[in-house]
């Protein structure tokens, strides 16, 4: 009876350690260069408590450094905590259709290696994340930093994910159904790794480093090859059910049987507003009735034609790219303002390629939100681009361990 209290008093003291030091991790980041009697009234923890966990934040942990600055107001010298910048680092991958993107950062997502990779996503699901394996070796051999010193890897990947299997359940743009990718990488690496689906993980990005910061319901949407949001509720990643959550490709809209989508599926938005289908679909109208400015801009090749080309084309008049353009834009206007009905976020971020189009694209975008959001005199809403742009994925891939050491779980 005696040594039972005894070990459950013990494990009880570790869970609150625990518990606190992640609560002084919250507080450091959220205010970065605070001073430790200003996290006690933060934290309402005792300065005492506060010291001493700090202390083994910085000398065991590893994660803190302290400064001396000046204080402004008294003109006397101070302490301020920040994460270390050399003694703890991050890797984060984004898994792209079209790009392996990966980034070796500080504690503070400052890079200090980035390489990029071509994904080649039609090949098996093993060719694929041997190439993952590949830049995660290449990104931890630099000189300034020494394998044990990399604290975790993040992975966005496309599809969905069930994260408690370590699976990558069902992934259209890559072909893969049910590819055991924890265990594959996690075996090679040997390092702390955590992944999720991209559309979650920009969305983490965005809050954890970019201007979603500041907001705590947001949607982020990713308009790329495919199409995908990550919703975040009162600060957190909206699962769903079965991690399904954030499906936004995949909402019906309106079925011409032009395009089939990847899932199977005649009607999803996807078939009409990702990057992909642009293309597509400004190619099949090019079988129908020339066009000489298409044909220029993409070097008599109708195969190279991307919704970046089509972008172009538009801003010259082209009629085919006119069309094509702006029935995405219609389509994708409203469904989010579906989204803005249904969730009342004070945020939509977007991303991926199609945005980068420039004024084409968030103009009548957002005109045909603006139409089609319920009670526009009172639902206040902004729609914004990412703040990262095409490095979203990897800031957010960098998030998903930020977000695990702060809980103090690696
Ligand atoms: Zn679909």
């Amino acid at each position: 009876m005696r040594l039972k209290d005894y070990r459950h008093t013990t494990i009880s003291k570790n869970l609150l350690s625990k518990h606190n030091k992640s609560c002084i991790l919250h507080t450091i980041w959220e205010n970065k260069g605070i001073s430790r009697v200003e996290i006690a009234r933060n934290t309402n923890l005792s300065t005492a408590t506060v010291s001493r966990l700090v202390d083994s934040l910085i000398k065991n942990d590893k994660l803190l450094e302290e400064r001396e600055t000046i204080a402004i107001s008294k003109g006397r010298p101070m302490k301020s905590l920040y994460f270390g910048n050399n003694e703890r680092f991050i890797i984060g991958i984004d898994i792209g259709t079209t790009f392996i993107r990966g980034m070796l950062t500080n504690m503070n997502a400052e890079p200090i290696k980035e390489i990029e990779v071509v994904t080649e996503s039609l090949r098996e699901p093993e060719y694929v994340l041997n190439k993952v394996v590949d830049m995660i070796d290449r990104l931890s051999n630099t000189s300034m930093v020494k394998r044990d010193q990399i604290i975790g890897v993040g992975i966005a990947v496309a599809g969905t994910v069930n994260l408690e299997k370590g699976i990558v359940v069902y992934s259209p743009a890559f072909n893969w159904r049910n590819v055991q990718f924890y265990d594959y990488i996690q075996s090679r690496i040997n390092l702390p790794l955590f992944f999720d689906n991209v559309n979650r993980v920009m969305a983490l990005g965005e809050l954890t480093f970019g201007k979603g910061n500041e907001y705590d319901n947001m949607i982020c949407i990713n308009v790329g090859y495919g199409i995908g949001a990550g919703i975040i509720i009162n600060k957190k990643l909206f699962y769903g059910t079965d991690g399904m959550a954030g499906e936004f490709g995949h909402v019906p809209v309106a079925g011409d049987n032009l395009i089939i989508c990847a899932c199977g599926n005649k009607n999803c938005l996807t078939a009409y507003s990702s990057g992909d289908s642009i293309a597509q679909r400004v190619r099949l109208l090019m079988r129908e009735k020339s066009s000489e400015i298409l044909m220029k801009l993409c070097n008599s090749k109708p195969e190279d034609l991307t919704a970046k080309i089509v972008g172009e084309a538009f801003r010259l008049n082209d009629p085919i790219a006119r069309q094509v353009f702006q029935q995405a834009i219609f389509y994708l206007g409203q469904s989010i303002a579906g989204l803005i009905n249904t969730f009342n976020p004070q945020v939509v971020f977007i991303g991926g390629g199609v945005p980068q189009s420039g004024d084409i694209f968030w103009e009548p975008l957002k005109e045909i939100v603006n139409e089609n959001v319920f009670d526009r005199l009172s639902t206040k809403y902004q729609i914004l681009p990412v703040t990262f742009l095409d490095r979203a994925a990897i800031y957010g891939a960098i998030g998903l361990v930020i977000k695990e050491i702060l809980n103090m779980d690696i």
